[in-house]
């Protein structure tokens, strides 16, 4: 145990996370060439295009340290964006230390504080290291000043660092050596494995990724998965290199996978305990079931292809176990599944992988968090579906989540982040000046303004100078309203969507507006309404169209009119009819860029 070094890398998007561990590798030869790509530890395609890591990975690493001894580094890396962070959270637990990465052209950003804080509630040993010092535009006098003034380090104590160049690489090898302790944890104990991470492979099964904290893992044992309650044999447990290396025990204190033959991934739950069946151990603290925040409608393009895309939903919550959804109907796009997400961005990603992987077309509907409704006598539910809000007759009261929020810019954009802050309902809570230019505001907001088009807004009233991170915070109550849209009268259900009172004008308006734009001109006058209950809010006519596409063909060409109206069936495709008026699957997409 006492060769063993556990830590991640806790750094903001983009602060090179994924590039320095690749050296770290690099530097201990664990990297076999052929095996090596450009970024070995994220191994979608999806996330190396958007240069995210979506699940963490833990990579083992052999390491002769100047003392003559060989040291075995366990690196896990944790998954950078808000949406996943009781990953994060989990990924922290199960290590001893942290590198704590800054960009030097960029300096401390909202993830970096939230991580280290995350870091630090567990006792965490911090390295903080700068990154990109090769950069021109590196300020690492400012930055050190930062990284002291933040995490009370002295001056000696930062790294200066590329994953580019390598500098700083065998320092920070050293360092993991020296500063951070071993674990500890009793051998003899029963045994109690945290699972941080788990991930699906098409012939294997689901795997688990677990830090022995007590005890030790055998091949063959049969273990307990407490949260589950399910018990299964160790088929194959070992330690992850660039490829898994199968080993005969996880021992005590260290990290490794277990193949366990499960076929989804809901079986295995981050945060559990892995104990033995014959000799069960306590549940280790800190496990939490994590819901989806966010849901939509999401529906086939083609109403055939409604099974294709339950196959395709399935297939992606193999590897990613909080994605829920259940079947739905809306009259407008006829069947398809209710969806829950973790977050905005797990929206996006689920959205892009069913095109990219399953070649399916979807259409989304506008996105709603979950709220709480009190009927009149007291009882509690939650409501995830515009369509289940009861009317007001038969509803308390209604409560919607909450927010906690850090948003951390420089001193010029603060007024215009005050602005949208306040435009989105939120409260500003605290105020710190991280040095004279650069602020970190805290705000409470409720979580459905971060829904709607929040941080786009951010972009760009800051110019890209604002990184943003936020926890749940409880529930509180709101005035909660269903907003219709109606063309020529006619309700268009998967267009409705649930805001608060005081927005609804606004938001009906702007979705008015925005559909006037989308929609095509077709032969009679088109009447875009938006409206509570029967009352009308907002109001955009579309006029009608005046020419017949064919009528420039100068009826000769009949070959030119024959493909033009060809050309105008593949459009219809794309279409969806209501009453009489057809609205392309663009509109529904982009209804919600409200700007
Ligand atoms: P991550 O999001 O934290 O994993 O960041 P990545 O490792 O994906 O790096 C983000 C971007 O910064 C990529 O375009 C990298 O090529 C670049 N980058 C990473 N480290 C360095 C560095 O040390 N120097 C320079 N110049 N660029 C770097
Ligand atoms: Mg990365």
């Amino acid at each position: 145990m006492k060769n063993i070094r556990n830590f991640c890398v806790i750094a903001h998007i983009d602060h090179g996370k994924s590039t320095l561990s690749d050296r770290l590798l690099d530097f201990t030869q664990s990297v076999n060439e052929r095996e090596r790509m450009d970024q070995q530890l994220d191994d979608m395609d999806l996330e190396r295009e958007r240069g995210i890591t979506i699940k963490s990975h833990a990579i083992q690493m052999h390491y002769p340290h100047e003392d003559g001894e060989i040291y075995t580094f366990n690196m896990i890396d944790t998954p950078g964006h808000v949406d996943f962070s009781y990953e994060v959270s989990r990924s922290i637990a199960a290590c001893e230390g942290a590198l704590l990465l800054v960009d030097a052209t960029q300096g401390i950003q909202a993830q970096t504080i939230s991580n280290l804080f995350l870091a630090l509630e567990h006792e965490l040993e911090i390295i903080p290291v700068l990154n990109k010092v090769d950069m021109e535009t590196a300020m690492i006098e400012e930055m050190a000043d930062q990284m002291i003034e933040l995490t009370g380090c002295s001056r000696e104590d930062i790294i200066l660092a590329s994953g580019k160049t390598g500098i700083g690489v065998p320092e920070i090898m050293k360092a993991v050596v020296e500063r951070i302790p071993a674990p500890s944890g009793d051998p003899e104990a029963p045994l109690q494995a945290l699972i941080f991470d788990s991930v699906f492979n098409p012939f294997r099964g689901v795997i688990a990724y677990v830090r022995v904290m007590n005890g030790e893992l055998n091949k063959h044992d049969n273990l307990r998965f407490i949260a589950t309650e399910s018990v299964y044999e160790a088929n194959e447990v070992g330690a992850m290199e660039i490829t898994p290396k199968p080993q005969d025990k996880i021992s005590c204190g260290n990290v490794g996978y277990i193949v366990t033959g499960l076929k989804t991934s809901s079986e295995i739950k981050v945060g559990d305990t892995v104990t033995l069946e014959d000799r069960p151990g306590k549940r280790l603290a800190g496990f939490e079931e994590v819901k989806p925040m966010v849901f939509a409608g999401i529906f086939p393009l083609d109403n055939d292809d409604f099974e294709p895309l339950r196959d395709s939903l399935e297939k992606l919550q193999l590897n990613d176990a909080s994605l829920v959804f259940e079947p739905e109907t809306s009259a407008a796009l006829g069947y398809g599944f209710r969806c829950g997400f973790l977050g905005m961005l797990h929206l996006e990603i689920v959205q892009e992988r069913l095109f990219r992987e399953f070649n399916m077309d979807v259409i989304t509907t506008v996105p709603n968090v979950t709220y709480r409704v009190t009927d009149t006598k007291g009882n509690v539910s939650e409501i995830r579906n515009p369509a289940e809000l009861p009317d007001v007759n038969h509803r308390a009261r209604v409560d919607e989540p909450i927010i906690s929020a850090q948003i951390i810019t420089t001193t010029d954009y603060i007024g215009a982040i005050m602005t949208l802050c306040i435009d989105k309902r939120g409260t500003l809570t605290k105020q710190t000046y991280l040095s004279p230019e650069r602020v970190e505001l805290h705000f409470v907001l409720p979580l459905a303004e971060i829904v709607f088009d929040f941080y786009d807004r951010l972009k760009s009233i800051s110019r890209g100078y604002a990184s943003f991170d936020y926890q749940p915070k409880g529930y509180e109550e709101t005035d909660l309203v269903r907003m219709d849209i109606k063309l020529n009268g006619e309700n268009v259900d998967a267009l409705s969507a649930l805001v608060h009172r005081s927005k609804a004008e606004q938001i009906g308006r702007q979705m008015c507006k925005k559909l006037r734009e989308l929609l095509p001109r077709q032969q009679f006058v088109i009447a875009i309404q938006a409206a509570i209950g029967a009352k009308v809010i907002a109001r955009e006519t579309l006029s009608a169209m005046r020419k017949d596409v064919t009528a420039k063909c100068y009826g000769g060409d009949i070959s030119r009119k024959r493909k033009l109206l060809e050309k105008q069936k593949a459009g219809k495709r794309k279409m969806r009819q209501f009453g009489k008026v057809e609205v392309p699957q663009k509109a529904f997409l982009d209804v919600l860029k409200l700007d």
